[in-house]
């Protein structure tokens, strides 16, 4: 399996990321990854590095792609987000270790997974090294759309636009590579909206498939304003358990990296002298992280309303047509008969809106229960 092989459905972006492993005279030392979440950025972003570095353009089984893709590669970098953005200290970190010289590879590669998080101040740190790069330096910025980086980066990258992944494309990426039977691969690509993650998830995790139920019910069950408080608050909820699907194991792993790094264990449980401080600051960041996933998490279920209450318009004006939610499709004909259509798009409206307050930085129970308001109609 060669390293381009999870990038289902991307063959353009892999014939022009190919083509300059080809022809090494045309590299360029920023590149701007874009796309929707879940469609696969930052694992181009790494492929690209591992086929770089890789003595076979990306052979998959080597050492050095191995590295590259499992985050040991010491001259791939990954620029971490711990919180809501990106500051200054990490992306001078970054610029320090970008004018390094190699030490295995051909390349040093910095991939900076949420570039559109990056403070502006931070941004600025990082633009001379971009203006003026090193000779071996690479930097591969990760965002969901290129207007969210800023000008003055962007204008000095090469774009690399992602594609949302087809449902067959996602499909078959399950079928094949994680032997999921092909009948709910397809059920789990539909509903995911175009998220490889998120796809398997629902595909393998019958509890998130039952959550998932349970949320594109909550239309329908809410017909008074004390059901409104509660729902918002299963929403959160529900945000808070799919946060934890991810970060429970990031937390694990680097709680017992830092032990490790300190010789906790070796000591039988001893605790070095500065060893409190260094816990208190990760545990700082990995509660940051938490939240920022929680609030991703929260617009991943509003995504799943907004497909939900689309679905039931179409059902009223276009009866028969293809489902994103086929999987509860008794529930979106009980409201296509039971709404009227302004109704439903009242309710859309009401989504749209909570999304767009959030963004804004509204709290996030309040956003939603008057969302849930919105949906009394
Ligand atoms: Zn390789």
């Amino acid at each position: 399996m060669s390293v381009w092989d999870e990038l289902v459905g991307q063959g353009p972006v892999v014939d022009s990321l190919q083509a300059v492993i080809a022809d090494p005279s045309t590299m360029t030392h920023a590149w701007l990854f874009t796309g929707p979440p879940g469609s696969g950025r930052s694992n181009a972003a790494k492929a690209f590095a591992a086929a770089l570095q890789c003595p076979n353009g990306g052979c998959g089984s080597c050492e050095a792609c191995a590295m590259v893709l499992g985050g040991t590669h010491p001259d791939v970098a990954l620029v971490s987000t711990d919180g809501l953005s990106i500051g200054v200290k990490e992306a001078r970190e970054s610029v320090r270790r970008a004018a390094l010289t190699p030490a295995l590879g051909r390349w040093q590669i910095l991939i900076v997974e949420d570039a559109d998080r990056l403070t502006d101040q931070a941004a600025n740190a990082l633009l001379k090294s971009i203006e003026e790069p090193a000779p071996k330096s690479l930097w591969f910025l990760c965002a969901t759309a290129v207007d969210d980086v800023m000008v003055t980066v962007r204008s000095r990258c090469r774009p690399v636009l992602m594609r949302t992944p087809s449902v067959d494309a996602i499909a078959g990426l399950l079928a094949s590579r994680d032997g999921i039977d092909p009948v709910a691969a397809r059920a789990a690509a539909a509903a995911s909206q175009g998220h490889i993650g998120r796809a398997k998830l629902l595909a393998t995790d019958e509890k998130a498939r039952e959550r998932r139920q349970q949320i594109l019910g909550i239309p329908m069950r809410v017909t008074s304003l004390g059901q409104c408080l509660v729902a918002a608050q299963e929403i959160v909820e529900e945000a808070g358990v799919r946060a934890a699907d991810i970060a429970d194991a990031a937390d694990t792993a680097e709680l017992s990296n830092l032990r490790e790094s300190w010789g906790v264990e070796a000591t039988g449980g001893r605790k070095p002298g500065g060893y409190a401080g260094a816990l208190t600051s990760l545990t700082k960041d990995q509660d940051r992280r938490r939240k920022r996933i929680t609030r991703d998490a929260i617009d991943g279920v509003l995504i799943d309303l907004l497909a939900f209450c689309r679905d039931v318009v179409a059902a009223q004006v276009a009866p028969g047509s293809d489902l994103v939610n086929a999987d509860v499709a008794a529930d979106v004909a009980a409201a296509a008969s039971r709404w009227t259509t302004e109704s439903t798009l009242g309710r859309i409206d009401a989504i749209v809106e909570c999304r767009r307050a959030l963004d804004a930085n509204a709290a996030p129970q309040l956003a939603l229960e008057r969302m849930m308001s919105g949906f009394l109609a």
